[in-house]
């Protein structure tokens, strides 16, 4: 039997990278998922039929998770198709550049509406949807280090991800009466898009290497691998963590 037979996931940003890991994870444990993405785009189909491929069902939904519409419509189409919404995974994210001193307030606020205000509004409608299949369910929100420890020239990043850290707890107290379980993972340095430019430059990768204290960097099976922990029915006295997957990146 596999462990999430009969789940469905929607799983935010999984066209590529880290949402992908987690995507195809979760199908090889039996769970249909919802590949989501802001726009259109031909990897996000991909990785629909490498989910068929693997036995599982999956459809691809496009939908910006900053746009309150655009969210009320993806938990829709997953009704629609699959009947039922068990598992959200908020993986969906971006990384805006810049110190306190240097950003605009145009880029404050779009790394707050994907990263912040998408966790936010995807819970929201998520939640609802559990709430009324009175079963339970599991939130995920893929935080970062970034939200425990300072980086610098990353100030709304690591605000933004801090602030989904202490979300996932208070939602946590929120949703505990429903059988409904919300954590959050803080992956350390991932080899996905988001961290191609810093591995490609010699001394970055350098610095970056030097503090992940296992002598590799993580990929996205990392992260897909302890989603599928915390999506698991014996996970279910597991709730407002922060499950930190650093290769011990924090532990110094
Ligand atoms: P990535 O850039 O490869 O993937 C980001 C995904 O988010 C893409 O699939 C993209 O389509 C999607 N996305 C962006 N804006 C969106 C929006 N408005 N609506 C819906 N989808 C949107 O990056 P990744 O490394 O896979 O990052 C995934 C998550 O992991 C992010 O939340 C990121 O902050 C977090 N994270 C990454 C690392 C790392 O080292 N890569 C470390 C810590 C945390």
């Amino acid at each position: 039997m596999k462990r999430l037979e009969g789940k469905v996931a929607i799983v935010t940003g999984s066209n590529r990278g880290i949402g992908r890991g987690i995507a195809i994870a979760f199908a090889k444990e039996g769970c249909k998922v919802i590949v989501n993405s802001h726009k259109d785009s031909k990897d996000a189909y991909d990785v629909v039929d490498e989910i068929k491929k693997l036995g599982s069902d999956a459809i691809f939904v496009v939908a910006d998770v900053s746009k309150e519409s655009e969210v009320k419509n993806l938990i829709k189409k997953t009704v629609d198709k699959f009947g039922k919404l068990d598992i959200l995974v908020n993986n969906a994210g971006i990384l805006v550049s810049g110190s306190v001193t240097t950003l605009t307030e145009k880029d404050w606020d779009r790394q707050m509406d994907v990263n912040l205000k998408g966790v936010f509004l995807c819970t929201k409608y998520a939640v609802q949807q559990m709430i009324k299949q009175g079963k339970g369910g599991r939130i995920i929100n893929i935080s970062s280090i970034a939200g425990l420890v300072g980086f610098p020239g990353i100030s709304a990043y690591c605000a933004s991800k801090g602030g989904v850290t202490e979300l996932t707890r208070e939602v946590a107290l929120d949703c505990a009466i429903y059988g409904i379980t919300v954590n959050a993972i803080d992956p350390g340095v991932i080899v996905t898009d988001m961290t191609k430019s810093m591995l490609e430059d010699e001394p970055t990768k350098k610095m970056l290497m030097e503090n992940t204290p296992v002598g590799r960097f993580g990929q996205p099976e990392d992260i897909g691998n302890a989603a599928v922990f915390l999506a698991l029915d014996e996970s279910s006295f597991i709730t407002g963590h922060n499950l930190v997957v650093d290769g011990g990146w924090t532990a110094r």
